[in-house]
């Protein structure tokens, strides 16, 4: 072919993310060995046929031609209304664009913010697409880190430290890949630093509706946010349906405006049948939400009752969406180590906390989307490997104390 473009070529970083691992275990299954699959963020459940029946009804009365670029009307005026709901912030459908899902939100989000080589930063540890996204749009991906003993929230003085020359952060509260929930504390702090160094903020909260422990707030609530954040949206989660690619992003109309000249030449809008299907779901209410939020509500307490009956794995505070993230540090091994001992002697396949980033190394990341029981399984024996190795390592230490040091 003919010369590509650096940019293109720079969207995946270098070497191993740790997704090795993923594929290794979808070779397995190939071969027909059985595998727990602990993965991928997707619902073990299928988009409701009710909500299929409205796209398939909407595109048998002929809603299948160009539709409305920014978003229908109606769908736009859904999204503002849950928004205004959820976060107590006055939103009006021009506050909304509708995107082809969360992943695209993410990627217009960024080209608003900055010029080609201007300096976007993410947290670390981060949902692996983050980077390739700000480096697409032509900026220099540059990470703060929120540490394991921190509870994985970003403290204020090392946002403020990375901001100077920065012109945009990205957060993710409900959190993934470590199911924190960020604290109105540390909301305000990232106001600040937003303030101080007149910082775009996008706020990827696709898992808004996955809320186990306190409350999730937006920061677009926090006071002085609204006109300097892009909130970034999606029914994947909320609506288990990942499949549909329907997102949203919310923030200043005249920002909208310029997302929807993004949209005029990039995608041209997104189905009009799909986006009805998207009305429909979102008339559906909170208690539908919970519905589709209940099986991980469950798994997560299973995770609670497997995590405190044992003192090997330690684990990131569980509040919200569909993982946990365990610290396997007690074990001597590696996350990735760790994992690949998982996979090979238990047949559980886990991702390792180093495809994450660097801040939760030492850790893996389960994904809570098989079923209660084959959950409660995997994780019984994966909580089983990690005490067998560190039993295995406080046996060889006490016969080889010197050699070890
Ligand atoms: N942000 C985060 C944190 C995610 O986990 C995901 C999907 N796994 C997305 C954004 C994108 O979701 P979608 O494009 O399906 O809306």
């Amino acid at each position: 072919m003919a010369t590509p473009s650096h940019r293109i070529r720079r969207i995946t970083g270098d070497g191993s993310d740790g997704w090795d691992l993923f594929y290794r275990a979808k070779d397995l299954i190939r071969q027909g060995i059985q595998v727990t699959e602990l993965t991928i963020g997707e619902h073990d459940v299928k988009t409701d046929p009710a909500i299929l029946d409205a796209m398939y009804g909407a595109a048998r009365q002929g809603n299948t031609g160009y539709a409305s670029i920014p978003g229908i009307p109606e769908l736009r005026a859904a999204v503002a209304e849950r928004t205004q709901r959820l976060t107590g912030v006055p939103t009006a459908p021009e506050n909304v664009i509708i995107t082809p899902g969360g992943q695209a939100a993410l990627f217009s989000a960024h080209q608003l913010v900055a010029d080609p080589g201007d300096r976007a930063l993410h947290i670390d540890p981060y949902y692996p697409t983050y980077p390739g996204t700000i480096r697409a749009a032509g900026l220099v991906p540059s990470t703060v880190v929120a540490r394991a003993e921190a509870g994985f929230e970003p403290v204020e003085d090392d946002l403020m430290a990375a901001a100077p020359g920065a012109r945009s952060i990205l957060v993710n509260s409900p959190n993934n890949p470590t199911g924190v929930i960020y604290s109105e504390r540390t909301l305000q702090g990232l106001a600040r630093v937003a303030d101080a160094h007149d910082l775009w903020v996008i706020s990827d909260e696709v898992y808004d509706s996955q809320v186990w422990d306190g409350r999730h707030i937006s920061a677009r609530a926090i006071p002085g946010m609204a006109d300097r954040t892009l909130v970034v949206g999606s029914l994947s989660k909320s609506h288990a349906m990942t499949g549909s690619r329907l997102g949203w992003v919310v923030g200043p109309a005249d920002a909208m405006d310029l997302l929807w000249d993004l949209s005029t030449v990039s995608n041209y809008g997104i189905p009009g049948f799909i986006q009805e299907a998207g009305v429909f779901a979102l008339a559906q209410g909170p208690q539908y939400e919970a519905g589709i939020a209940a099986p991980f509500r469950r798994r997560r307490e299973i995770t609670q009752r497997l995590l405190g009956a044992q003192n090997v794995v330690r684990a990131a505070p569980q509040r919200g969406a569909m993982y946990a993230m365990l610290d396997v540090r007690a074990t001597g091994l590696s996350g990735e180590g760790f994992a690949v001992r998982l996979l090979d002697e238990e047949r559980i396949a886990v991702l390792p906390g180093e495809s994450f980033g660097t801040a939760s190394a030492g850790h893996v990341r389960v994904a809570m989307t098989v079923d209660d029981a084959a959950y409660e399984d995997a994780l019984r024996r994966l909580l089983d490997l990690a005490g067998r190795l560190v039993a295995g390592r406080a046996q060889g230490a006490a016969h080889f104390p010197a050699e070890l040091g």
